[in-house]
C-alpha cells in the first residue's frame, strides 16, 4: 500500500509507544525519547489535521511527560484511559480499579522475586522482569498459577516483553481504538496502526472495520498488512511522512 502525502486528509496514524516508537529500555522509566522524534510527531500531526494518536499500555500522564512539550490525542493503560482531544481531558471511568485482594496477592508474588519491578496503575498491575531475566520463568509460573487459582474470567493476564500485566478483560487497545475513531478528526479516516506486541493485536483486529492498515515492528504478528524491522525504521518512516514524501 502506497501512502500518498496528498491523502493525508483521509488517514489517521495510531502508534504504540514502547517497542514501536521507542527502543525498549532496561526499566520503563529509562526509555529515551529522541528530540527529533517529538518534532517529527508534531509536524506529522499538523499534516494529518490532528489525526495522530499514541496508543500505549502506559498511563497518559506518563506519555505527556516523555513527549513534553508535545501533547497528542492518546489511549493509555491498554484502553483504560482515553484523551480523544490533545488539549482535552482524560476520560476516566473507562475501567474499574483492580480487585485490591488480587492486587496484593500479585505484589506478594513479586516480592518473592527480587529485582522484579511492580508498576501499579490502579486499573492494572504490571510486573517487569527485564532486570532479572533469569527470574522470568519462575515469575511467569507463579503469576499464572495465582491467576488460574483466582479463576475470575473478568481478569486477563497479558504476557509482554519481559513483563506480565493483569487487567480487566473488558477493555483493550482494540475496543479503545474503535471508540477513538468516533471522535473528530479521526472519524471517517482510515487508521494506520503500528504496534509490536501481543496487546497490539487487539487493535490490528479492529482497523479493517475502518478500512485501515495494520503494521507490526520486529516480529511479524498475526493480522498485519506490513511490518518494520525496528523502532528506528518506524521513526524514519514517520520522518518521511512528515516531510511529505510518498512512502510504501
Ligand atoms: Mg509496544
Amino acid at each position: 500500500m502506497l501512502f500518498d502525502p496528498h491523502d493525508m486528509n483521509r488517514l489517521a496514524i495510531l502508534l504504540d509507544v514502547d517497542g514501536t516508537l521507542l527502543d525498549i529500555a532496561p526499566t520503563p522509566r529509562e526509555v529515551v525519547v529522541p528530540h527529533s522524534l517529538t518534532q517529527t510527531l508534531a509536524r506529522l500531526r499538523d499534516r494529518l489535521g490532528g489525526a495522530l494518536a499514541l496508543v500505549s499500555g502506559r498511563p497518559i500522564a506518563e506519555l505527556d511527560e516523555f513527549f513534553a512539550p508535545l501533547r497528542l490525542p492518546a489511549i493509555g493503560g491498554h484502553g483504560a484511559e482515553m484523551r480523544p482531544v490533545a488539549d482535552g481531558v482524560t476520560l476516566s471511568g473507562r475501567a474499574a480499579p483492580l480487585d485490591p485482594l488480587f492486587r496484593q496477592r500479585l505484589k506478594d508474588i513479586a516480592a518473592l522475586h527480587p529485582g522484579v519491578l511492580v508498576e501499579d496503575k490502579g486499573y492494572s498491575l504490571a510486573l517487569h522482569y527485564r532486570l532479572v531475566p533469569k527470574q522470568g520463568l519462575a515469575l511467569v509460573h507463579d503469576v499464572k498459577h495465582a491467576y488460574e487459582a483466582w479463576a475470575d474470567p473478568s481478569f486477563e493476564l497479558l504476557t509482554g516483553k519481559a513483563v506480565l500485566e493483569i487487567k480487566y478483560a473488558a477493555f483493550n487497545k482494540g475496543s479503545a481504538v474503535r471508540d477513538l475513531m468516533t471522535y473528530p478528526p479521526f472519524t471517517g479516516r482510515a487508521p494506520i496502526f503500528v504496534g509490536d506486541d501481543r496487546t497490539d493485536e487487539d487493535a490490528f483486529a479492529v482497523v479493517p472495520e475502518f478500512s485501515g492498515h495494520a503494521m507490526s515492528v520486529g516480529r511479524k504478528l498475526p493480522g498485519i498488512d506490513d511490518h518494520f524491522k525496528s523502532p528506528d525504521d518506524v521513526r524514519r518512516w514517520l520522518e518521511r511522512l512528515a516531510d511529505g514524501v510518498s512512502v510504501a
